[in-house]
C-alpha cells in the first residue's frame, strides 16, 4: 500500500509572522517529493503540520483522502527522520531500531531488526552504541528506525545535511534507491539544490509561505515561472537584462550584440564562469571556455532566454 498526501489551504502563523500562507498540494502515492527553499521559509513547519506535531491555524491535512488534521502523530502511520537523527545516545544501534517496535508491542523484533539492518548495511554495528558509529551510519540507523514499522509516508527533514560531502553524495543515491525499493511516498525537505535535483520526482519551491513553482528540477532550471525562481534555482542565479532571463550557458561568447566588462573569472573544472557588468550596470555570470582578465571586455550573444512579465530581482 502507498499513501497519497494532500494539504488544503493550510495557513500557520507564529506571532505576527505568517509562515505558511494558504498552501495547497497533492503528493501522489509513491512519489519522491522535495520541498526546496532557503532557510527560514517554513519547510520544517510544513513537515511538522503533516506529522501532527504542529496544528495549522486553518486548512486540512488529508492522508489517503482521510482528514487527519486533528489526529495525533502516532495515529497517522508515518515516519519522520530529523536532521540530527534524534537517536537515543545511550542505546545500541539494535535498541534504537527496536524501540518503536517495542513501543507498539510488535512480535518477532530480533528478526525484523536484523532484516532492516541488512537492508541498510549496518548489520555489523548492531551491538555498538550510536555514539560509536560514523555520521553516515547514524543516518542509516535513523532511516532503519523509521522504516522498521512499515510506514507508508516518510517525512525527512534535511537528513543528509550533517554528512560530509563524499558520504552525502553516496547517501543520496542510496536514499533514492531505498525509496524506489520501498515504493512509498517520501516528502523530503532541503535547501540543497543538488539533493532536490537528484532525488525529487517533483520539487516544490517554498517562498513567502506557499509553493511558487512545483515541477521537475529540470523545468525549474529551464523554465522558471518567476524571476525569483530563476534567481534561486541553479548553482548560479539566472542573469537578467530588462525582463529577459538567461542562464550562464545560454550565450555564445565572442560575437553578438552585448558586451560585459570583466570583474573576475572562475575556473570550475576547466569551465570558466565569467563575472562582469554591462555598460548599463547589469551584473552577469556567463560561461566561457577561457579565462578573461579583469577589465577586459567580452562580447556575447544570447542564444536562449525566458521573458518575464513581472519585475526581475534587483531592478
Ligand atoms: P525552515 O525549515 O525553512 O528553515 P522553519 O519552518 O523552521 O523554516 O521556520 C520558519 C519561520 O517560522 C522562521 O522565521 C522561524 O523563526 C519561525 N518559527 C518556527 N517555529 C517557530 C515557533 N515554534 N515559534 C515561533 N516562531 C517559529
Amino acid at each position: 500500500m502507498t499513501t497519497k498526501l494532500e494539504l488544503r489551504n493550510v495557513t500557520k502563523t507564529y506571532g505576527k509572522t505568517k509562515v505558511i500562507n494558504d498552501l495547497s498540494i497533492t503528493i501522489d502515492a509513491g512519489e519522491f517529493f522535495v520541498v526546496l527553499g532557503p532557510s527560514g521559509t517554513g519547510k520544517s513547519t510544513l513537515l511538522k503540520i503533516i506529522v501532527g506535531i504542529e496544528q495549522p491555524d486553518t486548512g486540512k491535512v488529508l492522508i489517503d483522502g482521510k482528514d487527519v488534521t486533528k489526529l495525533p502523530p502516532n495515529r497517522r502511520n508515518l515516519a519522520m527522520v530529523f536532521q540530527n537523527y534524534a537517536l537515543y545516545p545511550n542505546m545500541t544501534v539494535y535498541q534504537n531500531i527496536a524501540f518503536p517496535l517495542k513501543m507498539h508491542r510488535i512480535r518477532n523484533i530480533p528478526e525484523k531488526v536484523r532484516n532492516i539492518a541488512e537492508k541498510l548495511n549496518i548489520q555489523d554495528t548492531l551491538s555498538k552504541r550510536v555514539t560509536q558509529i560514523s555520521g553516515g551510519q547514524q543516518q542509516r540507523v535513523a532511516l532503519a528506525r523509521a522504516i522498521v514499522r512499515n510506514p507508508t509516508l516518510f517525512l525527512l527533514d534535511e537528513p543528509l545535511s550533517n554528512l560530509d560531502a563524499r558520504v552525502r553524495y553516496s547517501a543520496r543515491g542510496e536514499l533514492k534507491k531505498l525509496q524506489q525499493d520501498l515504493n512509498q511516498t517520501f516528502v523530503f525537505v532541503t535547501h540543497d539544490q543538488k539533493e532536490a535535483e537528484s532525488l525529487g520526482d517533483r520539487v516544490g519551491v517554498l517562498h513567502n509561505g506557499s509553493f511558487e513553482q512545483i515541477s521537475t528540477y529540470n523545468e525549474l532550471y529551464n523554465d522558471p515561472r518567476t524571476p525569483w525562481i530563476g534567481d534561486f534555482v541553479g548553482d548560479y542565479p539566472m542573469n537578467f537584462i530588462g525582463k529577459m532571463g538567461f542562464r550562464p550557458e545560454w550565450v555564445e561568447v565572442g560575437r553578438g550584440n552585448y558586451e560585459v566588462e570583466i570583474d573576475s573569472s572562475e575556473n570550475v573544472g576547466g569551465i570558466y564562469f565569467i563575472h562582469g557588468k554591462t555598460s548599463s550596470g547589469d551584473s552577469l555570470i556567463l560561461k566561457a571556455d577561457r579565462r578573461y582578465e579583469t577589465g577586459e571586455r567580452m562580447t556575447f550573444g544570447i542564444t536562449k532566454f525566458k521573458e518575464f512579465d513581472v519585475p526581475v530581482p534587483g531592478q
